[in-house]
C-alpha cells in the first residue's frame, strides 16, 4: 500500500519540481484565454523508471515486487481513486443535474495547482502510464524468474506495451489537442480511472500469463502480432499528428504524402483528407488494431482475458466517437453534415 502511495506522491512531486516546457493548451481558462501547460512527462517518467531498475538491481526490493502485491495494490488504487473523486468533487459547485452525474463525471473542467505546474488532467495520464509501465515490468520479471520455458510472447508484449506508453508520453503535448482536455471533467471516470483502471486493467491479460508457461506459438504468429500493432500504430498517431499539425499550422498544405484539404465555412474548418478521409475517426481504429496486437502477442487467443482490453476498447470508443459526432455537430453545424456526407464512415473505413 505504502509502495503505491510512494509512486503516486513521487510523480506529482516531480511534476511539480522538475523543469519542463511552458506551452499553450487547446482548452481555454475561465476568462477566456489558452490554459497553460508546464510539460516534463517523459523526465519524470524516465526518473521513475530509472528508481525501480536502481532500487531492484541493489535489491533493495524485488524485480517482480508489482506482480507480488498486486492484489494490495489495485486495492489500495481503487481507494486513492474514490478519495481523490470526492476531493475534487465535492468542494465545487455543482454543474449536473444529480450528484451522482457531477461525482462520475466531474465538475471542474481543467483543475490545476502551484501556478499550473500541476495540472490535473496531465497528472491523472502520467500516474496512470508511470504505474502502468511498472506492472508491465514487474509480471514480465516474474514470468522471468519463475519459469525455465520462457514465452517469446511476454518478452513481445511488454516490449510493445512499453512502445505504446513510451510513444503517448513522448507526444503529451499533442494530447493537449484531445477530447479528454477539451470535453471533460475530472471526477471519478478520470480519476479513478487514471488511479486504478488504467495502471491495473490495461495489463489485464499479463496478470494471466505472467504465471503460464509458454505456449509455444510459431514465431510467424508473434510476427503477425506486432505487425498489427504497428499497422494501429501508424494509424492512431499518424491522425492525431496530422490532426495536430492542422490545428497548430492551418497554413501548412501538406502533411507527408496528404495534402491537407479542408472544408472551410467563415473561421470553422474541417480536415478531409489523409487519415481524416478514411474514416472520421480512424484513430479508433488504430487503438483497437494495438489493442488486437498485444492480445494476440501472448499467444494465448482462445483465452477470455486476452480479449479483455480489445473489449474495453469498443465499449469506450464507440460511444465516444458517436459523443464526438454530436459534439461536432453542434460546434461546425452544416459544415460536419457537409463531412459527413464526404466520409461517411464513422471508425472503419468502408465497413462502420
Ligand atoms: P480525437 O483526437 O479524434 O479528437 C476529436 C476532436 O477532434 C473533435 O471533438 C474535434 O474537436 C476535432 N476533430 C474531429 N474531426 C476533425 C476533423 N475532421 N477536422 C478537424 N477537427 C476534427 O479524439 P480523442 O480525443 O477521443 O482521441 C485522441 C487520441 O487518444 C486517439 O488516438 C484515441 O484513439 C486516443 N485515446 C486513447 C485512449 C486510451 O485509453 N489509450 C482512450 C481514448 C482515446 P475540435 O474541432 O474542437 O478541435
Amino acid at each position: 500500500m505504502l509502495a503505491l502511495l510512494v509512486v503516486y506522491v513521487t510523480v506529482a512531486v516531480l511534476q511539480a519540481v522538475l523543469p519542463g516546457r511552458w506551452v499553450d493548451g487547446y482548452a481555454f481558462d475561465s476568462s477566456g484565454r489558452r490554459l497553460r501547460y508546464h510539460l516534463n512527462g517523459p523526465l519524470v517518467f524516465a526518473v521513475v523508471i530509472a528508481t525501480y531498475v536502481a532500487l531492484a538491481a541493489t535489491g533493495v526490493i524485488a524485480w517482480d515486487v508489482f506482480y507480488i502485491e498486486r492484489f494490495a495494490m489495485l486495492a489500495t488504487a481503487v481507494a486513492i481513486g474514490v478519495a481523490f473523486t470526492l476531493a475534487i468533487v465535492l468542494p465545487a459547485p455543482r454543474v449536473h443535474t444529480s450528484l451522482l452525474k457531477d461525482l462520475y463525471l466531474g465538475r471542474l473542467e481543467n483543475p490545476q495547482w502551484l501556478g499550473g505546474r500541476l495540472d490535473a488532467k496531465m497528472f491523472l495520464y502520467l500516474v496512470g502510464a508511470t504505474m502502468l509501465e511498472l506492472c508491465i515490468l514487474s509480471f514480465t520479471a516474474h514470468h522471468w524468474l519463475t519459469h525455465h520455458h520462457r514465452s517469446p510472447g511476454v518478452f513481445l508484449y511488454a516490449a510493445l506495451f512499453t512502445f505504446f506508453i513510451v510513444d503517448y508520453i513522448s507526444f503529451e503535448r499533442v494530447h493537449l489537442y484531445t477530447y479528454d482536455f477539451v470535453a471533460e471533467r475530472v471526477g471519478f471516470k478520470l480519476g479513478w480511472g487514471c488511479f486504478a483502471f488504467y495502471p491495473f486493467f490495461y495489463c489485464s491479460a499479463l496478470w494471466f500469463a505472467a504465471d503460464l508457461p509458454n505456449p509455444h506459438v510459431h514465431r510467424v504468429w508473434l510476427f503477425v502480432s506486432a505487425l498489427i500493432f504497428f499497422a494501429g500504430w501508424v494509424l492512431a498517431r499518424g491522425a492525431n499528428l496530422q490532426k495536430f499539425a492542422f490545428k497548430t499550422h492551418p497554413e501548412r498544405t501538406a502533411f507527408g504524402p496528404f495534402a491537407q484539404r479542408a472544408l472551410v465555412s467563415g473561421d470553422k474548418r474541417v480536415l478531409i483528407s489523409g487519415f481524416w478521409g478514411l474514416s472520421r475517426h480512424v484513430n479508433y481504429l488504430g487503438e483497437l488494431l494495438m489493442a488486437t496486437g498485444l492480445a494476440l502477442s501472448l499467444g494465448y487467443p482462445s483465452a477470455f482475458w486476452s480479449w479483455l482490453y480489445p473489449l474495453y476498447y469498443v465499449a469506450l470508443l464507440v460511444p465516444r466517437q458517436i459523443d464526438d459526432d454530436r459534439r461536432c455537430k453542434e460546434k461546425y453545424g452544416p459544415l460536419w453534415d457537409e463531412y459527413q456526407r464526404a466520409v461517411p464512415k464513422r471508425i472503419i473505413p468502408f465497413v462502420y
